[in-house]
């Protein structure tokens, strides 16, 4: 179901002047309202005058992590303190976090974006929605609830964690939908098929949202054979409000994103100059119609390309490849630039390992070491390193065919490989230690 047919279907032209109107309102209130960005258009020279068309978004500032860190917890908010009806914080494993302030109006337009993808899988009233993103300051948890709510949906708020009872509830309670990550959705999996307790004959899970990290078509493969669903992507990013800044559609072939809430560019990281339609580079959105906390051109730092053909599903919102990562994930190891999701894609080709792995990066006597820790399937495990050979020798070839570089392979025994409830950790880069 198209939840939003006027827009997620408008034409471009029309899409265009919209956008035009949004943004020129948007710049106004960041150049009035916040110093920050009067600042930065003033040391450019531009005004909000100069902001005429969407085209020229480009005579814009960008924003950066290192700029939202300077301003916490509230320099970049265009309102009132009394306007503000809920806060968020992303995780912030390094310095301070980042902090997004919504009014009511920002609640109902973040709702919406979640609305939109979960209304293209299907979400109805009467389904049952289990939120296993994490409850709390991150804004996975509260994010899909305000969605499925939309959507008359019953809320199911597991909240991430307490594994054995989650699959107990999404049993009894005949739970429909879910949604979290990735590798959550791995374990919930994983846990399902372990247990004497639960079967995932009796579960009537028909559709599963998941997103907040990196993941592969090896990785949705698994998810939908291990628990029965369609599995769809969704994005989205703390700084223009949660989940929900786009979605999958029923064609499964790119990303929507909401482009009249959130403007998408492409641009070249170095450069900093917007790249050819199609080409690979950094993401950067303007949020079009956030009031609280409005953000001009942010440089998420994931990198992807933009899709304008128009999509089967009749939608005529662009479409987005999926991320490859993060430029901060990318490791460089021998000269070659290495992708963990690379990994997970390599990894899934293969049944008899399990997708779950750990990349251990160090530089010892001036080179460069690449570990990897993989787990075999229990059915295929023997901890006698003649049988693990037939395995390693395979996967060792088809990484260095892929990635370019020779891993050390490492088999741990079955769920030896730490699991994670939210979003997982995939690598550790030692050579930082060493400065
Ligand atoms: P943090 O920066 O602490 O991880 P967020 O929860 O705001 O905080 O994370 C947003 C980031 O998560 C995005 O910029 C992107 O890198 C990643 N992300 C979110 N959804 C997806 C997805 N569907 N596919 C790939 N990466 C995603
Ligand atoms: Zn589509």
């Amino acid at each position: 179901m198209i939840f939003n047919p006027k827009i997620e279907c408008m034409e471009r032209e029309e899409m265009r002047a919209l956008q035009s109107e949004r943004l020129k309102k948007v710049v106004k209130a960041c150049y009035e309202k916040v110093p920050f960005y009067k600042k930065k258009m003033d040391s450019r020279g531009i005004t909000p005058d100069d902001i005429k068309t969407i085209d020229d978004i480009v005579k814009l500032p960008f924003t950066t992590k290192t700029d939202l860190r300077d301003e916490y917890p509230f320099g970049l908010q265009a309102v009132s303190q009394d306007k503000v009806v809920r806060i968020h914080a992303s995780s912030g494993t390094t310095g301070k976090p980042v902090v997004d302030t919504y009014t009511k109006n920002d609640i109902n337009m973040w709702a919406e974006g979640v609305a939109r993808v979960m209304a293209a899988g299907g979400v109805n009233a009467g389904d049952v929605v289990q939120v296993s993103y994490g409850y709390g300051l991150f804004t996975g948890g509260l994010g899909a609830h305000d969605g499925a709510a939309m959507l008359g949906a019953v809320q199911l708020p597991t909240s991430a964690g307490n594994t054995e009872k989650q699959i107990m509830l999404m049993q009894d309670f005949g739970s429909t939908v879910l949604c979290c990550t990735p590798s959550y959705a791995l374990r919930l999996a994983e846990a399902i098929h372990q247990s004497d307790k639960v079967s995932i004959d009796k579960m009537k899970l028909r559709v599963g949202f998941f997103g907040a990290e990196p993941w592969t078509e090896g990785m949705r493969r698994e998810l939908e054979e291990k628990l029965r669903i369609k599995a769809i992507d969704i994005y989205g990013l703390t700084e223009m409000c949660g989940p929900g800044v786009g979605g999958e559609c029923e064609c499964q072939n790119g990303t929507h994103l909401w482009e009249d809430m959130f403007y998408p560019e492409i641009i070249n990281p170095d450069t900093l100059e917007p790249c050819a339609p199609g080409e690979f580079g950094e993401l950067v959105f303007t949020s079009l119609c956030k009031e609280a906390m409005p953000i001009l051109r942010y440089r998420t730092r994931d990198l992807t390309r933009l899709i304008y053909d128009k999509c089967e599903c009749g939608r005529t919102a662009v479409r987005m490849d999926r991320i490859l990562g993060r430029s901060d994930d990318m490791m460089i190891i021998r000269g070659v630039n290495v992708f963990p999701s690379q990994i997970e894609t390599v990894l899934t080709e293969f049944p008899a390992f399990t997708p779950y792995y750990f990349i251990t990066v160090d530089r010892i006597n001036n080179e460069d070491t690449f570990d990897l820790d993989v787990e075999l399937r229990p059915e295929y495990f023997s901890a006698d390193p003649k049988r693990q050979m037939p395995f390693i020798k395979p996967l060792f070839d088809r990484i260095v065919s892929l990635v370019g570089i020779k891993p050390n392979i490492h088999i741990k025994p079955p769920f030896g490989i730490e699991r994670s409830m939210g979003k997982a950790k995939h690598a550790l880069d030692k050579r930082n230690f060493h400065n």
